[in-house]
Formats: C-alpha cells, structure tokens, sequence
C-alpha cells in the first residue's frame, strides 16, 4: 500500500440537522436522524491535523457538542465551528468552557437581506448579538462567514464594514452547487455588479494593515475568476491534504461533489475504523485521480486555502505587488492568472457531459 502524506486540515459535518430555511442551500430539507449521526468515539477514531472545521447542518443542535469539541482539541490546535448563530445560549456556553474555540457565524448580510435569504426572522440579530458577547468575553477566534448569491454583494460591503469596525474576523464565499447543499441550480445572474463588488472588497483589504488580508484579498479574486466562469487560479488538491467526513461516517475529498460529474468516497469510518487504512487505499487514491481530472472549478476555503499555502510564491507576490499599489492609491491588478504549477490539464475542464 502507498504511503501518503498526512492531511492537515479536517472538515466534520456533524450533522445535517439545521433550523435555518437558507435560499442556497437545501440540507435542512434532507436532515440526518439523530441515531444516526456520527458519534463521539467515532471521531475519535479520527487523526491528529493542524485546523479542524465541525460544521452542518447546525452543530449547535447537538446535544454532545461539547464532547465532540473536546475530543477535537485532542487532534488539533485550532478548531473552528462554523454556525447560524441560532442558538445564542448554547453557542455562548461552549465558549465559556472552550475559550480558544473558532467561531464563523453565517450571515449573509445586513438584517432585512440575511433574514430574507436564511429564511428565519431574527437571526441577524441572535448572530451579532452573539458575536458582540463573544468579543466581550475575549473570545479572539470570531467573525462572520458571508456567502454571495444573488443580490447580497452590497451588503456584503456593508458586513465586511461592520466586521472591521468592531475587529471580527470576515470570511466570503460564493454559492456553489452540490450533493452536500442539495442545490444545482445555484448561479450567478448579476455577475457584473457582483464581481464589481467584490472587486471593492479586494481594494478595501489591500488598504488593511495586516498580511492576512491581503491573502484574502487575493482568495477573492479566486471568487471573482470563480464566478466568471474561469479555471481555478491554483489546482484542487482535495483528498491530498484535507478531507471531509459525513455524518454517516462516509469520508471525502470536498463538499462540493456533483453527481453529474462523479461523486465517489474515499472510504468510511464505521465500516474501516482504522483511519490510515482508508487513507493509504487503492479508492483513496482512485479519488484522487479523480480530483486531479476533476471538471469542476470551485473556489471554496476548505480546498483553496491549503493551495494557497502550498504554492505560496502565487498569493506572495501578487499581494506585495498590489499592497505596493494600494500604498500609491493605484487600484489591485486582478490578474485572475492560471497558475501552471504542474496541474493536470484536464482538470477545471468543464465540458458538458464530461465522464471520468
Ligand atoms: S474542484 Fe475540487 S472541491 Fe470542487 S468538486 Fe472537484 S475535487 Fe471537489
């Protein structure tokens, strides 16, 4: 069997259980059975990474959450609950007990258009609240998660204000589709106005004074190249130094599978309880060829972010270049380049009725 490198970074869905009614995503239509959820001993069975991500669904309607949590800080330094924020009481007890917790709550954007597309009334509220109490407890791990659709990019400015005012950390995405968010028609119809957005968004974090930003002011590029319909900046490496796990157990290289294309799992954690079994098998690696010819383009955190740090020089240089803009009041180059760094050509090809 080959040897492969270790994963660094672990996503677990802990449950497809949510409160919330979002408009992009439809995994609260199709929830998990409490029974059948995976259980604590099972992610101990889980290896030691450097960045854990548990999210849903909601993990916070999780009753054992602060046991997962624990078991969680035993594997890695750094763990980050990604979360509606719905469940404020809940959210702020496991905090008390984990002080250095991460928490990303999803907001999508001001009051009236997150609750509009979250699809509940008050949540705007609870996350913010939630937040503020966090701050004030020293929680330094904290921020909102906003993903673009359609019609939420203003807003979107307006949180990412709202974040730097109050110093919480911002995360973005944009809306995907896949087997995980039960969604295939998620697509961008104002692509202009939104890229135009998210283009002030790069200028405004080049202006930051801190390194991270500008890195993230290069992933959002990654999002305007995304949602323009190009090629990834930088090779998917899913199932090479990430993966994710299912609340059945069922282990993958990314969430963001579409059966039209191929959806395989690398292996699952309740039929092979020895991780490293799964990880060095002969179907670990067939989905890697997989992901290597993979036809889709997503720019998602969990599998840009590790490229990102592998091929450094990309984001490096790029960031120094148009910091040093910045400085001169000269707007960011978005160059949105295809980075060759020995990538498979087909991968990001996406022909219609492509077949792996
Ligand atoms: S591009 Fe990467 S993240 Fe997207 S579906 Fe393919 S393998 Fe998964």
């Amino acid at each position: 069997m080959p040897q492969i490198a270790q994963p660094t970074d672990m996503c677990i869905i802990v449950t497809y259980r949510c409160p919330m009614r979002c408009k992009m995503c439809d995994i609260w239509e199709h929830p998990t059975k409490k029974e059948e959820e995976i259980t604590p001993d099972e992610i101990r069975l889980l290896p030691r990474v450097k960045f854990i991500n548990i999210t849903g669904g909601e993990p916070f309607v999780r009753e054992d959450l602060e046991e997962i949590i624990e078991i969680c800080f035993t594997k890695s330094p750094r763990v980050v609950i990604s979360t509606s924020g719905w469940h404020e009481d809940r959210l702020i007890a496991l905090a008390k007990r984990f002080p250095n917790i991460g928490i990303r709550i999803s907001i999508e954007g001001l009051a009236c258009k997150n609750d509009e597309l979250r699809g509940r009334h008050g949540g705007f509220d609870k996350g913010l609240r939630s937040l503020l109490i966090l701050k004030e407890m020293g929680v330094k791990d904290i921020g909102f998660g906003c993903t673009v659709s359609n019609n939420n990019s203003a807003d979107m400015l307006s949180l990412y204000r709202l974040s730097k005012s109050i110093g919480l950390e911002f995360a973005t995405a944009a809306f995907h589709n896949s087997y995980y968010f039960h969604k295939y028609d998620n697509k961008i119809t104002n692509k202009e106005e939104v890229c135009a957005d998210f283009e002030k968004l790069v200028n405004l974090q080049l202006k930051e004074n801190n390194p991270k930003s500008w890195f993230r002011a290069f992933f959002n590029m990654g999002l305007i190249n995304y949602i323009e319909g190009n090629r990834r900046m930088l090779p998917c490496e899913a199932g090479l130094v990430n993966f994710f796990v299912e609340p059945y157990g069922d282990i993958y290289p990314c969430n963001g599978l579409e059966e039209k294309y191929w959806m395989e799992k690398m292996g699952n954690i309740r039929e092979t309880p020895d991780f490293q079994q799964i990880w060095n098998s002969e179907q670990a690696e067939k989905v890697r060829a997989m992901v290597r010819k993979c036809p889709k383009n997503c720019w998602m955190v969990g599998t840009a972010s590790p490229v990102m740090k592998k091929y450094i020089k990309a984001p490096l240089i790029w960031s120094a270049k148009n910091k040093l803009r910045s400085l001169v009041g000269k707007p960011a180059v978005l160059d949105k380049c295809y980075y060759e760094v020995g990538q498979d050509p087909q991968q990001g090809d996406l022909r219609e009725n492509i077949v792996l």
